[in-house]
């Protein structure tokens, strides 16, 4: 069964379409990442499963129950925001109990499942502070709770980790994912953030402009691009794309052998390589230049030019000097090819 399905789903505010077809099915307690640039419609699909917008077509269904003309509160589906809002003047134990009161939830039974929800998020010594008292993290782990309190049908999380510093940022992500599976509840998950949803996500949709651009696990994204857009999105340092043609049977400026049948018809051919597949190695096939070096830790990315391309290089153990010269070596089974007319993938 699935969980969720979102059947030809469109949105316009006014003459504004925000969302173009959308069709998804999500499998029961999986965690869904709805990633992409700001703007591309990602909170307002999350607003739609939830009723906090109408519908301009399509249906969405939850447990095979259409749930689209539902008023929010029927529809058992919990959303956590950005700036999640804790009750100012209420203890960590009356925030994460204020929906079990609300749907008239016996006392005792509250102040179980609270301290349930409480041990579960490592709250349990911050029970009775108020939310002014809490770190960041603690808040945000509030916030969760209170939503999950009730065992929603859906989860659903809009850039929950965005107001949080880095390294708690990194925390959380596995927190929630372990939240997630303890509790068994279908999730979707939205960031613009594609290291957090490589790292979280049982499949990514990634949106652009309204439309799903491709939907598949992280390494299916991440391996197999099916467009330039997901090739550029996806990854850091990002890609590095590079326009080629095709010179008596041979990927220029590569000089790899290339047969051109692959590529009936497409005029103009970007090629993708990522900066990891590119080895620097004494004895590579193609000499360039260093523009830059930067350490990152566990790595240099080195920026070189060869034949006027600029290309990216990470996965380094050694600074280069400016203007040293280096050799390289790329591996043809690790190319990535596009139609630079539309975008999309070639093989
Ligand atoms: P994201 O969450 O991916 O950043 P949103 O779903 O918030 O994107 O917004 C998508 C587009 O819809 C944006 O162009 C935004 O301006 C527009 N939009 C969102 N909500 C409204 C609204 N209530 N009225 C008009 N336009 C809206
Ligand atoms: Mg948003």
């Amino acid at each position: 069964m699935n969980s969720l399905y979102l059947n030809k789903v469109f949105k316009s505010f006014g003459k504004t379409k925000v969302l173009n077809n959308i069709n998804l099915e999500l499998n029961e307690n999986e965690l869904l990442v709805i990633l992409g640039p700001s703007g591309c419609g990602k909170s307002t699909l999350l607003r739609l499963v939830a009723g906090l917008e109408d519908l301009t077509s399509g249906e969405i269904y939850l447990h095979d129950k259409r749930i689209d003309k539902l008023e929010p509160k029927d529809r058992n589906v919990a959303m956590v925001f950005q700036n999640y809002s804790l009750y100012p003047h209420m203890t960590v134990e009356k925030n994460l109990g204020f929906p079990l009161k609300i749907a008239k939830v016996k006392k005792e039974v509250i102040k179980e499942k609270v301290e349930a929800i409480a041990e579960m998020l490592g709250l349990t010594d911050r029970l009775l502070f108020k939310p002014s008292a809490l770190s960041g993290g603690q808040r945000q782990r509030v916030a969760l709770g209170r939503a999950i309190i009730r065992k929603p049908d859906i989860f659903l999380l809009d850039e929950p980790l965005s107001n949080l510093d880095a390294d708690l940022r990194l925390k959380m992500r596995a927190e929630i994912v372990r939240i997630q599976q303890e509790l068994e509840i279908t999730t979707i998950h939205v960031t613009h953030d594609q290291a957090e949803a490589l790292s979280m996500a049982d499949r990514i949709l990634l949106l652009n402009d309204g439309e799903i651009e491709q939907l598949g696990t992280p390494e299916e994204l991440y391996k197999n691009p099916n467009s330039l857009f997901v090739a550029k999105f996806i990854g850091f340092p990002k890609m590095n794309i590079i326009e080629a043609t095709i010179k008596n049977n041979q990927l220029m400026p590569f000089g790899i052998p290339f047969e051109s049948k692959q590529i009936d018809g497409v005029d103009e051919l970007l090629v993708g390589i990522r900066p990891e597949d590119i080895s620097m190695i004494s004895n590579g096939q193609y000499r360039a230049k260093v523009v830059s070096s930067e350490y990152y830790g566990e790595q240099y990315i080195i920026t070189i030019v060869y034949n006027n391309i600029v290309l990216q290089v990470s996965g380094c153990q050694h600074s280069k000097n400016i203007g040293d010269t280096v050799m390289f070596s790329i591996s043809e089974s690790t190319l990535h090819f596009f139609n630079k007319q539309t975008g999309s993938r070639i093989g």
